[in-house]
């Protein structure tokens, strides 16, 4: 996999107390700067405007209204991205903020625009760091309808730009036969090389929305990946330098494919 992707969750960037995870950050810069050292291309798919954008205004509680959260997120972006310029910025690494809403490759004038400026920027060097564009779009924010947008947007940008590999870091080991934070029994699957009705199950249903975190969503990401002839791995991204296992070739998280 010369090109890759790779995702966070905000779970992996803001601590559940809502300060800011500086030490995954600047772990990621580390990882993502010495992979492009060594010659592979990276996209950096980051969630976290709204976490970071809370803490940086001082807020205790993410709002309901759809326009308030959207203005948080304007302002964390511009927070998060920063944050992630300084980081690269040690390792001598430049950054480039890329705003993409999912529709964008339906329509085939943006479709062109937004992989000549990945392809620019590739060729240039620089690490993109994509987000859904909140201003636009709210599928990352509406949590009652989707949720968990940037999994499918990471999954739809691999496929376009020709990377074959997904990297989605999370909050859990991997994939499990059930949502481990409810059953106990539930076991970490190594290898998913299928996505089916009974995976989306083990997901807690397509058809429940609560209490199944985002799963649901990387799911549909791995079957993206899957349809393009591509992979995914889901891994922990507590320590992002788990992404030189993964490159390695070492055994971690889930892989689809
Ligand atoms: P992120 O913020 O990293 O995108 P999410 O919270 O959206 O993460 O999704 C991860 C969560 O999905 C896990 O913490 C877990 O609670 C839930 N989950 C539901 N079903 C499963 C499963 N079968 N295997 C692993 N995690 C699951």
């Amino acid at each position: 996999a010369k090109r890759v992707v790779i995702k966070v969750g905000t779970s992996s960037l803001v601590y559940p107390d809502g300060a800011i995870n500086l030490r995954a950050i600047d772990q990621l810069a580390f990882v993502i700067s010495a992979m492009r050292h060594r010659g592979r291309e990276v996209v950096l798919v980051s969630s976290g405007a709204i976490g970071v954008g809370l803490n940086y205004l001082g807020l205790k509680k993410r709002p309901k209204a759809i326009p308030e959260q959207q203005a948080i997120a304007a302002v964390g972006q511009t927070e998060l991205v920063s944050i992630y310029k300084e980081r690269f910025a040690v390792y001598e690494q430049k950054i480039g903020q890329v705003l993409l809403t999912r529709d964008i490759f339906v329509y085939p004038e943006s479709h062109q625009n937004v992989l000549n400026t990945f392809e620019a920027l590739l060729a240039q060097n620089v690490i993109p760091i994509v987000n859904e564009n909140d201003t636009v779009a709210v599928d990352e924010l509406d949590h009652e309808t989707k949720f968990g947008d940037n999994d499918q947007l990471s999954a739809i940008v691999a496929t376009n730009i020709g990377a074959d590999l997904l990297i989605m870091l999370s909050d859990i080991d991997g994939f499990y036969t059930g949502n481990p934070n409810a059953d106990a029994n539930a076991e970490l699957l190594t290898r998913v090389e299928r996505v089916t009705d009974a995976t989306y199950e083990q997901a807690g249903g397509s058809g429940s929305r609560f209490g199944t975190g985002g799963m649901v969503t990387k799911l549909k990401a791995a079957e993206r990946m899957l349809a393009a002839h591509g992979q995914m791995i889901l891994a922990n991204g507590e320590d992002p330098a788990i992404i030189f296992k993964i490159l390695a070739g070492e055994p971690v998280g889930t892989l689809f494919g």
